[in-house]
């Protein structure tokens, strides 16, 4: 997968909710666990040791700003941060609130359901103000 192809790289980051010169942040609803954040990279580029410390720094900082904002919206029992980019190659964090009768729990939320899990869902507006005032405007 090449930048022409990605998923990511075809997001126009002035839709997101939150960004800034090197990244952005986008919601997305997971059936069974709720509303998740992802940080996505700007460029398009595969792995954390390719970045410089100072940009990986940058990039963990808004990856840790945005639990911070998950845990007081959602208040979760935990949350999970993830990196694979197996499918989709670019770098991107999973912020991932989870709750102990979410559907995966206490399972990674890509394993088999275990449960049904009750209708969690952040509203994109509510995320966005909690993101501004998080992470700055
Ligand atoms: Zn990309």
């Amino acid at each position: 997968m090449t930048s022409g192809d990605c998923p990511l790289c075809a997001l126009d980051a002035a839709e997101a909710l939150w960004a800034n010169d090197q990244c952005f942040v986008i919601s997305a609803e997971i059936a069974g666990v709720g509303t998740i954040c992802r940080v996505v990279w700007r460029e398009h580029i595969r792995e954390m040791s390719a970045l410089d410390a100072a940009a990986r720094g940058a990039f963990m900082d808004v990856v840790f700003g945005v639990e911070a904002v998950l845990r007081t919206l959602a208040r979760p029992a935990k949350i999970n941060l993830a990196s694979l980019g197996n499918l989709v190659p670019h770098l991107h964090w999973h912020v991932i609130p989870r709750y102990l009768d979410d559907a995966h729990f206490p399972d990674a939320i890509w394993a088999p359901a275990r449960r049904e899990a009750p209708a969690r869902s952040l509203k994109d507006a509510v995320l966005r103000a909690a993101l501004e005032a998080g992470l700055g405007g």
